[in-house]
This record gives C-alpha cells, structure tokens and sequence, in this order.
C-alpha cells in the first residue's frame, strides 16, 4: 500500500510517512495510489463485530507493513476507548426511511474525537517507536481544537498547542480546551480572528527553524489522511446494520472541509454499495454551488449558526477533483492555481462525474432553526444545527434507498440555535456536568507569528 500526492510530484510513500507529514511538499494532498477492496466475504464476516474491531479490519488495508498488526490493534482499541454509548457510533431512526448516525459520543460531543482519538494514539505510536518527539500546532474556531487536546493529552512523545481567536469561541468550547491541565497541553488565545490564527501556523510549517532540536512539526487537521481513513470506518459500520452491502444506502453529510463526506467516497471506492452522497452545507454554499454549476467560485465568509461549516475553501475537495479527473496531477495543479484567483470552472467531464455521485443542498440559519423546531415538535428529537441541515437535505433529496444522515455535534454544544427553536436548553453528558466551573489555563498572545513561535520554542518539553 503506497501513496501519492495530489499534484504533479511522482514520488510514492508509505503509510507513516504520509501520517507524520500531513501535506505533500508540492502543495497536494496523499492519495493510496489504489484503494483496497472489501470482498463480499468480508462484508459478512463484519456485520457482528463491535465498533472498534471492525475499524481495527477497515483500516489495516491502507497501513500495509507500515505497523505490526498487533500493535495496530492496540492503537484502534485505545482509540476508540473513551466513547460513552457501547455501540461507539449509535443510529437513531428518525423516520420510515430516515436514520441519523450519532458520532457525538466521543469525549468533546463532536464526530471529530473518531479521527482525532485515534490520530493522537497512532501518532504517539510511531514517535515513541523512532525515539522521536513532535510539536503539533493547530489552529480552531471550535471543534478540532478540543478533539485534538483530547486525542494527544496522554501523548508522552507530543507537546500540542492550538491557537483559538480570543473571545471568538464559545464558553464551552474554550472551556472544553483550557480546562485540561496536561504538562504536554498548550493553549494559546491569539489576538486576532480564526485567519489570523491559521496564517500564524500555516507560516510556522512553511519554516520550522524555530522548533527545538531534534523536533518535527506535525499536522492535524483534515487534510491529514488517517483521518479520513478512521472515518471511512462509521460508513462501513452503519450500511451493515440497514442490510448493506446488499442493500445500498445514501448518506447525507453536514460539510465543511470535505473530509467527512469524501471518507464516505472512499468507502464507495472499497465496494461499499453507497447510492447518494448528499453534501449538505450552510450558507457557505461553494460546494453546492459547484454540484450544479461544474464551476468553484469563493464568496466572501459569513457566520452562521452551524459555524464549524463555515468555510469558504474546502481543503479535501482537491482529493475528490484528483480523482475524478482521473488521477491527472498537473490538472489539478492547473485548476487549483485558477481557483487561487477566486474562481475555476472543473470541466465538463469533472462536473458530469461529481453530479453522478453526489446531490447537495444549502440550507439558511432561519431554515435550520425551521428544522430544528419541526423535529423536536414531531418527535421529540434535538438535533444539533449542523445536523439539522444534513437532515433537511436528506427529505429533499429523497433517494429511494434508505439514508443515514451522519450527526456531527451534540445539540448542547451549539445551545444558542437550539434555544431559538423553542427546544428546551440541552444539558451536557454527565463527564461534561461541571465543565464551565473547571479550572481553566491559557495564554493570551499578540496576533504576531514571532511572538506565537518563541512561545512554542520556550515551552515545548526539553
Ligand atoms: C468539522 C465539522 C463539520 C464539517 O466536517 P468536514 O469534514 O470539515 O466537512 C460538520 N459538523 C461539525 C459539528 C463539525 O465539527
């Protein structure tokens, strides 16, 4: 099993290569330069197994001899450990046709903690086993920050430090940050917005003289591949319980940067029998845009209330472009240097193959407040704001086929939009109950990259 970028660069690497590095140095994303097959034997010697050795048998097809087997189990049952529901990742049926996939189980209440629970301990592992140490840095404006935290905090071979825009996240995600007190934990408010904070790491990776000696930089966001592939993981286990892989199923996804929804690609790819694929986004919509139009075109930024979609570029996008234009590298190079400018039209060999696999919907915050109230009064079910609109996208698409629609949050994570629907205020799971009397520890830092990067120098671990 080897990888490749994105891009023009022809050189092929191994699995934890790929992990350590997060982006390829032409700019492009890791690709498996095929896709493993799941074997319809496979599939039925699966459909009993609980969460955490189903992902064990998934993703030990993309590692190839990167990691012992048994070693690679640990890793997967450490992972997936600290989940509260005993089925790791629960569906709920909310209609005849219609299912949500609860993946808010994981320690911070968002479906992030499944890739990042797990990238934590794979990270460790293979540092540990180099005699190596590493530096993460990230940037926030809410969910990857806690699951990140959470993921590394037990991490003796990783220092982590994220950057939040001060007094720009809400108290329970700050919160759900600052108030872990681990001596390998660091968490910096930056004076500035969301951008400011990425462009400090973003500039930290393009020149990490500043880092002690001996240490790397590693990357955690969704660009980086074992996260998608621990999410391909939930797709594979949700279709066996609705009759899959005989049964095909669609899906439909909250999206922001794309990982969650082309981890379900992947899994198509491996012979999942997956129908639709439906990307629902918020007013943020270029990704909606794109499905009808064949054309990526940047609109300025707006805050909404599912705000962990808000995103104007979907990273994982040019994962999905590689291959639909059939592996071409340069290609991509070309459409992603026009997109730069502000505005690419894909070809219509690339916009007919997207609208074969994927339909998309935008929805309003007044619409999804709409939704929000009309489920809870009908059912009695919360749905968190970015799920409500993957739900809402899932009715108006209507494929024949039944659909899961993933939820990506706990509703008490994002109250406000709750409370505006009538619903009563969400309460935090009882490992959250007193989370706003915690002690908390951060530090507030000037929006200046020096400053942010001494800091990092000065208290990485010796
Ligand atoms: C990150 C996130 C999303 C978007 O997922 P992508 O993989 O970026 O598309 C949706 N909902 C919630 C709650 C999230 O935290």
């Amino acid at each position: 099993m080897l990888y490749q970028s994105t891009r023009t660069e022809g050189k092929q690497f191994r699995f934890d290569e790929v992990v350590l590095k997060g982006l390829a140095s032409d700019g492009g994303l890791y690709l498996p330069t095929e896709f493993p097959k799941i074997t319809e034997g496979e599939f039925e010697s699966w459909r009993s197994l609980d969460y955490a050795d189903l992902a064990f048998e998934v993703m030990r097809k993309f590692i190839g001899d990167s990691i012992p087997e048994d070693d690679f189990k640990g890793i997967v049952d450490r992972a997936y450990a600290q989940f509260r529901h005993p089925a790791v990742a629960p569906l709920v049926q909310l209609d005849s046709n219609l299912w949500v996939l609860e993946l808010f189980q994981g320690p911070t209440l968002a479906f992030k903690d499944f890739a990042l629970q797990f990238l934590g301990q794979l990270l460790n592992y293979l540092l540990e086993r180099e005699g190596q140490r590493a530096v993460i840095m990230g940037a926030t404006s809410g969910d990857t920050g806690s699951a990140a935290i959470e993921g590394c905090r037990h991490c003796d071979a990783l220092d982590i430090f994220i950057l939040h825009p001060h007094n720009r996240v809400s108290e329970v995600q700050r919160k759900q940050m600052t108030s872990v007190l681990s001596d390998n934990v660091f968490n910096i408010a930056l004076e500035g917005n969301f951008d400011d904070c990425q462009q400090t790491v973003k500039e930290s990776f393009a020149d990490t003289s500043f880092l002690p000696e001996g240490r790397s930089l590693v990357a955690v966001n969704s660009i980086n591949w074992a996260r998608i592939m621990a999410q391909v993981v939930y797709y594979v286990y949700a279709a066996l319980r609705l009759g899959g892989p005989q049964q095909a199923i669609s899906f439909s996804v909250p999206t922001g940067n794309f990982g969650d929804i082309f981890a379900g690609y992947v899994a198509k790819q491996m012979g999942l029998s997956i129908d639709r694929l439906i990307v629902a986004t918020n007013s943020n919509d270029i990704l909606a845009r794109c499905i009808e139009t064949g054309s990526l075109k940047k609109q300025p930024l707006q805050h909404s209330m599912s705000p962990s979609m808000d995103i104007v570029v979907s990273s994982n996008f040019e994962r999905l472009i590689y291959l639909l234009a059939g592996r071409d590298g340069d290609r991509v190079a070309d459409i992603q240097a026009q997109f730069n400018g502000g505005d690419v039209a894909l070809g219509d060999d690339i916009h007919q193959a997207l609208k074969g696999e994927f339909d998309a919907r935008a929805l309003n915050d007044e619409q999804t407040v709409d939704v929000i109230k009309r489920w809870y009064a009908q059912s009695g079910y919360v749905l968190d704001p970015h799920t409500a609109i993957g739900v809402d996208a899932a009715e108006q698409v209507a494929p024949s086929s039944p659909v899961v629609c993933l939820s990506t949050a706990h509703p008490a994570k994002f109250s406000d939009a709750i409370v505006a629907a009538g619903a009563p205020h969400p309460t935090l799971p009882v490992h959250l109950n007193d989370l706003l009397e915690r002690e908390e520890r951060y530090t507030v830092l000037d929006n200046n990259g020096d400053t942010v990067r001494n800091f990092v120098a000065e208290n990485a671990r010796k």
